[in-house]
């Protein structure tokens, strides 16, 4: 692994009876960019401070370039934490904050100016190394946190929700910064969100977490494209979740409906009930019938303009309700209506078998 590798085994933490993290197993690429995602609760902030010696473990160990830093204080761990809040001192100035770890390490003043005002020009805050954090805007802020973090040379930079404060044009144009940032420098940045628009911008790894546990690991192509459990595919959105009886034809989700499954090798064996998603962007909708696969009508339901396409959302008889994201091109040439007939279609291999929560196999 690169310099900068991070590898979490075993790792729990316990806070008294309630299981924040329940061992999990985690290897992060030095040089890479990952994001920690998942619904608030579900121990991406442990998971962070745990890294960065901020929190305890409670069982199992943290290896930072294949060493064991489980028992090392923060500083000694060659890891650097950028706060939600920046956290920055009001009285001193960009340039001062930025330069406060290596005043108290003793680093003489040109020197540790000069390697400030580098760091400031690197996050493009360098006209501002005398203003004062009151005189900043939230984005400018985080900025000079950032400056503030890179400054001692981390392998590991550890960003806890780092764009939430901010709005949402700010947000966007922030996100390509740190991953400028992160390119340019070349070191490891472990990011937490609950955004997966923002991890899916971001990370070259994904780690989709779920009440204390890893449900996914995968770059965003992958977690897109092949959901492994139903919880991953709901938190992403875009996908409907089907459910239904495993038969010689395929998947029997009512009387009259069996879908024709994949011949994938991710095809689920020796389980009666199983579960698959389908992209709401991978079903065809149309006024009339097309699809003898898909024979019966469904109602829609309703119908949302959302600019590139159209949320349609439909409901049949046998009680199959699909959500469908319709291209507004084919939208515009026959519009549908609530309480319109319509009818669906996709490919077999567009339907992918999910698996329990539980151990990765
Ligand atoms: P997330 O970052 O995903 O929102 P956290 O890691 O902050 O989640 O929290 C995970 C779980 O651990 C939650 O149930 C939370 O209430 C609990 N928790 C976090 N910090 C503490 C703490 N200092 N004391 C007790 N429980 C905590």
């Amino acid at each position: 692994m690169n310099k900068g590798s991070v590898e979490l085994v075993g790792v729990v933490k316990r806070y008294g009876d309630n299981l924040a993290v329940s061992e999990i197993n985690l290897a992060i690429a030095g040089g890479s960019y990952c994001c920690l995602l998942g619904p608030s609760g579900c121990g991406k902030s442990t998971t962070l401070r745990m890294i960065a010696g901020h929190e305890a473990v409670s069982e199992g160990d943290i290896l930072l370039n294949n060493r064991n830093v489980t028992d090392l204080p923060p500083r000694k761990r060659g890891t650097a934490m950028m706060f939600q809040n920046y956290a920055l001192f009001p009285h001193l100035s960009s340039l001062d904050n930025v330069a406060f770890s290596l005043k108290i390490a003793g680093v003489d003043k040109a020197r540790r100016r000069a390697r400030a005002l580098e760091m400031l020009q690197l996050v493009n805050m360098e006209s501002y190394a005398d203003a004062f954090p009151e005189q900043l805007s939230g984005g400018q802020q985080q900025r000079v946190a950032l400056a503030r973090a890179l400054i001692n040379q981390p392998e590991v930079i550890l960003l806890d929700e780092p764009l939430s404060a901010l709005d949402p044009f700010l947000r966007t144009r922030m996100r390509a910064e740190l991953k400028r940032i992160q390119q340019q420098l070349g070191i490891t940045f472990i990011h937490v969100t609950h955004s997966q628009e923002e991890a899916f911008a971001l990370a070259d790894s994904v780690v989709v977490m779920n009440n204390g546990s890893i449900e996914q690991i995968d770059n965003p192509q992958g977690i897109f494209r092949t959901p492994r459990t139903a919880f991953v595919a709901g938190f992403i959105g875009g996908h409907n979740i089907l459910e239904g009886r495993l038969t010689a034809d395929g998947l029997q989700i009512s009387d009259d409906r069996t879908l024709t499954l994949p011949a994938s090798p991710h095809a689920p064996a020796n389980i009666e009930q199983v579960q698959v998603s389908l992209r709401c962007d991978h079903i065809r909708v149309s006024p009339s019938p097309f699809d003898a696969a898909q024979p019966l009508p469904l109602q829609v339901e309703s119908v949302e303009y959302q600019g590139s396409y159209v949320h349609v959302r439909t409901r049949a008889e046998d009680g199959l309700q699909l959500s469908i994201h319709q291209p507004d091109t084919e939208y515009l040439q026959a519009p549908l209506h609530p309480g319109d007939q319509a009818y669906v279609g996709w490919r077999p291999d567009d339907l992918n078998p999910l698996q329990q929560p539980g151990p990765r196999v």
